[in-house]
C-alpha cells in the first residue's frame, strides 16, 4: 500500500512503537479497562489531526463517532493551548456526531465516505467501537449476529480509510484484568472480530502517577513491544 502517512499519538514512545504513528488505511484498536485512558488518547489524536504535517498532524478536519457522550470541547482547549494551536480552529475542524444505539452508529459508518468529502476528514474516531453492541446484544443466541453486524461496521470503517487515505481509530472496553477471566491477556470480551479486523491493536494498562502502559499486539509486521505515556493535563504526552 502506497501512500500510507502517520499521525503522530502526542508520545514520542508511543509514536516509535507504532513506527512513527497511526497509520492511514488501517483500523487501529485502542483496548483496555475504564479510566485506561483511550477516550483522552482519541482526544489528542483528533488535535493532532488538524496541526500541519511538519509537526506529524494531517492538516485536516476530524469526524468524531461518539457512543458514550464523552466528547469533551474543553478537554479539546486545553491540550490545544499546550501545542500552541488556535483553540477556536481546531474545534471547528472536529466535527461530533452522537450515536444513540448501535443502528444509528451503523448509519453513521455508512455515511462517513459522504460526509469525509464534505469535510476532508483524514481521521475517523469511533468512541466507543462495542457499547452499543454489548448492551444490546447480551444473551448467547445474539452473539453471532452482534459479531456479524460489528464485522460489517468495522469494514465500512476501513472503507472510510482507504477512500480518503485516513486514519481510523477505535476504542474498546474490557475488564480489568481479562487474563484471569479468559486466559489471555489481550482478549476483549466478545471482541475477536474486532481482532480480526482491526490491523493494529493497542492494549493500555494503567501505571502509577497518571502513567499508562501502551502494548503493542498482533501487529502484521512491527515487533511486539510497550510504551510508556502520560495522561496529564496537557493531553498525551511522554
Ligand atoms: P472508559 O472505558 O470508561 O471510557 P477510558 O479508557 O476512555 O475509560 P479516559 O476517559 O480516557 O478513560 O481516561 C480518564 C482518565 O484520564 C482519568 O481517570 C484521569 O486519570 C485522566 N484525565 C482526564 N482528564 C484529565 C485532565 N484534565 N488532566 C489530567 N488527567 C486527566
Ligand atoms: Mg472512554
Amino acid at each position: 500500500r502506497k501512500d500510507v502517512l502517520r499521525l503522530t499519538t502526542g508520545s514520542n514512545n508511543l509514536d516509535s512503537l507504532l513506527g512513527g504513528g497511526l497509520e492511514t488505511q488501517s483500523i487501529t484498536e485502542f483496548f483496555g479497562e475504564f479510566g485506561s485512558g483511550k477516550t483522552q488518547i482519541m482526544h489528542q489524536l483528533a488535535v493532532n489531526c488538524t496541526m500541519p504535517e511538519e509537526k506529524g498532524g494531517f492538516n485536516s478536519d476530524v469526524l468524531i463517532i461518539d457512543t458514550e457522550n464523552t466528547f469533551r470541547p474543553e478537554r479539546i482547549i486545553q491540550m490545544s493551548k499546550y501545542r500552541e494551536l488556535d483553540s477556536d480552529e481546531v474545534l471547528r475542524r472536529i466535527h461530533v456526531a452522537r450515536a444513540y444505539n448501535s443502528h444509528h452508529q451503523i448509519l453513521l459508518g455508512e455515511k462517513a465516505s459522504e460526509m469525509a468529502k464534505e469535510y476532508n476528514a483524514k481521521l475517523l474516531i469511533v468512541d466507543s467501537l462495542t457499547s452499543h453492541f454489548r448492551s444490546e446484544y447480551m444473551g448467547r443466541g445474539s452473539l453471532s449476529e452482534r459479531q456479524q453486524l460489528l464485522n460489517r461496521h468495522m469494514h465500512d470503517l476501513l472503507r472510510f480509510g482507504t477512500l480518503q487515505n485516513a486514519v481510523i481509530a477505535v476504542t474498546n472496553q474490557v475488564a480489568a484484568r481479562p487474563d484471569v477471566f479468559f486466559g489471555d491477556p489481550t482478549a476483549p470480551i466478545g471482541g475477536n472480530i474486532v481482532g480480526h479486523t482491526a490491523t493494529f491493536r493497542i492494549y493500555l494498562r494503567k501505571g502509577k502517577a497518571g502513567k499508562r502502559i501502551a502494548r503493542l499486539i498482533d501487529s502484521p509486521y512491527l515487533p511486539e513491544g510497550e510504551a510508556v505515556i502520560q495522561v496529564s493535563e496537557d493531553g498525551i504526552i511522554d
